[in-house]
């Protein structure tokens, strides 16, 4: 079965645009905005919070990064105006990080105001290491100036806890996540449980200091780890949210809402939805043979 399911991968590029995007449906709201909107309405009602994703990174051209930032404007706009549980998260090399720094500030910049015009939220993503200072300078620049902006610790990279130590110091709002990318023995964790592991010392780290988390996992044997880890502290509802991706994991998050947790669910959408997708394949291909059996029954998959 897993020789079956990579093999699927491996000819996702054969694969015409209009049938994986019946698979990208269960993990992107779609192209527009409106989309995102009706998405996030279904999602607050179920109790669920979101943090909405515009699509797209890594620019080559200064010129790209010009329609990230309108719409994450709009976004943040129309969150308010339909008066919506959701905030926004960024990724920095979407506006120019790799191509100039400097740059970038001033694109997120102004994202950031936005958000203080409506009091919401933006989380500045984390991507690959060769990034990952930057993002933290950056996210310390903009912290001193607006409190409501977030970050992102990945659990796989050793410096994680020294860097959950700093965070602590500006009494951060953390997403803690496994981490992503594909990284090196020097920098990260290769082993699952080793990445378990330092994904708890960060939270725990971060919860002592109170600073409020954002539990970003999937992984069963994680959520029993960090509910045990809320519990033995007292700590309220209110302290710590859970966050997983679009279309996964679907019942261990209804299951933690009905138990009470704040649960928020990362929504990407936009034109760039191909990319995103193909890549949520290829870091799970055991869900490529499920989603052939949706797409050869008629339906992408339940979110
Ligand atoms: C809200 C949110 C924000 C994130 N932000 C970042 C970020 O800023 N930077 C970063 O590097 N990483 C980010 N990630 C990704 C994260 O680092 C992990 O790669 C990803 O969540 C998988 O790890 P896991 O803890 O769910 O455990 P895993 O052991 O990988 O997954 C547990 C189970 O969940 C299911 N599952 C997990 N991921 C998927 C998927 N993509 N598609 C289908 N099923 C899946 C599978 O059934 C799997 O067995 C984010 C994840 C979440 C949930």
């Amino acid at each position: 079965m897993k020789a079956l399911n990579a093999a699927i991968v491996r000819t996702l590029p054969f694969v015409p645009k209009s049938i994986v995007r019946r698979f990208a449906s269960r993990y992107v709201a779609g192209e527009t905005l409106e989309e995102a909107m009706t998405l996030v309405t279904r999602l607050n009602a179920e109790g669920c919070m979101a943090t909405l994703d515009v699509l797209g990174e890594d620019v080559t051209r200064r010129e790209e990064t010009e329609q990230t930032v309108l719409d994450y404007q709009k976004a943040i706009a129309e969150i308010a105006a339909r008066r919506l549980d959701s905030n926004v998260s960024v990724k920095l090399t979407a506006l120019g990080l790799k191509l100039d720094p400097a740059f970038c500030r001033t694109q997120f910049a102004r994202i950031v105001e936005a958000a203080r015009a409506q009091g919401n939220f933006v989380r500045i993503d984390m991507e690959d290491s060769s990034v990952t200072e930057e993002t933290l300078r950056i996210y310390f620049e903009f912290r001193e100036k607006y409190e409501r902006v977030g970050i992102v610790l990945q659990a796989y990279l050793h410096r994680s806890p020294d860097d959950a130590r700093r965070v602590t110091k500006v009494g951060g709002n953390v997403r803690v996540c496994k981490g992503i990318y594909v990284e090196p023995p020097q920098i990260a964790h290769q082993d699952r449980e080793r990445i378990r592991q330092g994904f708890m010392e960060v939270v725990d780290l971060l919860l002592d200091a109170k600073s409020y988390v954002g539990i970003a996992t999937h992984d069963p044997v994680l959520v029993q780890r960090a509910l045990a880890s809320v519990r033995r502290r007292g700590l309220s509802p209110q302290a710590y949210e859970f966050q997983m991706l679009l279309g996964v994991a679907g019942t261990l998050r209804r299951r933690l809402v009905a138990e009470g947790h704040r649960l928020r669910v990362y929504v990407p959408y936009g034109e760039s939805w191909y990319a995103y997708s193909v890549r949520r394949l290829k870091e799970n291909p055991s869900i490529a043979g499920q989603v052939l059996k949706g797409i050869l029954s008629g339906g992408g998959g339940p979110r």
